[in-house]
């Protein structure tokens, strides 16, 4: 396995990386549960019962010596990458901790003489497909994500009807922050993206289209980046 868009983590990165993907999103219960024997062990059994109100952690043994308690999804997310940090896993076992939180194939890599082990992870957006569904223009709130980059673009284009749509804060003469999409000539927000085209019922009845599609900030460029970040806010590129 190897191809352009794969990385390496080494194995105190692996942890980085997980560390940041479960503060990045609202806790994963489903995930954290199923990652609760890879990493916490055989003799910690957790399990996410409804009936009881929750998630509850014990270790495991008989039902007269076991002891259990409950614990919240946010509470668990630390007790993983506490635990992890501590007594990293072999890479094998990293690997799938790897696979399972990012969604994307992963191999153990340079376990050689000489070489650092870690993970090998496929990132490449193979299989994605836009759907031309909207959602990431009318949900995703990316007001304060605007770059220099895109401004100056825009600039270098003369795009003074996008140019408008953008306030910017300036400090000392100079500018340190953008916000888009503003009513032109205030820094109200508008509701929703002017740039968006609603579907045609007659030409395009299932699509969205983006009318300054080419010059686009990065950030809707990049969107939605990888499988997990899709799945994470709702895109459907990936879904087969
Ligand atoms: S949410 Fe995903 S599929 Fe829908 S328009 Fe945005 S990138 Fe395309």
């Amino acid at each position: 396995m190897e191809g352009k868009d794969d990385i390496f983590l080494s194995m105190e990165e692996a942890i980085s990386a997980i560390r940041m993907d479960f503060c990045q999103y609202p806790p994963q219960t489903d995930l954290f549960v199923d990652l609760s024997p890879l990493i916490l062990g055989p003799h910690i059994r957790v399990v996410n019962e409804s009936r009881y109100n929750g998630l509850w952690i014990s270790t495991a043994g008989c039902k007269h010596t076991r002891k259990r308690r409950k614990i919240t999804a946010v509470e668990l997310g630390w007790l993983l990458i506490d635990t992890l940090a501590a007594s990293p896993p072999p890479p094998e076992l990293m690997t799938e901790i790897c696979r399972l939180t990012f969604l994307v194939p992963a191999e153990p890599s340079g376990n050689g003489a000489g070489s650092e082990a870690g993970v090998r992870l496929q990132m490449g957006a193979e299989g994605f497909r836009c759907r031309h569904c909207g959602r990431c223009c009318r949900e995703l709130n990316y007001r304060n994500e605007l770059i220099p980059d895109d401004y100056n673009r825009w600039q270098a284009l003369g795009r003074a009807d996008i140019l408008e749509r953008v306030a910017t804060i300036t400090r000392g003469g100079r500018i340190v922050s953008y916000a888009i999409w503003v009513e032109p000539g205030t820094r109200r927000f508008l509701e929703t993206c002017p740039w968006l085209m609603a579907p045609d019922p007659k030409s395009r009845p299932d699509r969205f289209v983006c009318s300054i599609h080419d010059v686009k900030p990065e950030i809707c460029q990049q969107y939605p980046g990888t499988r997990k970040h899709a799945r994470m806010t709702g895109c459907p590129g990936f879904d087969r």
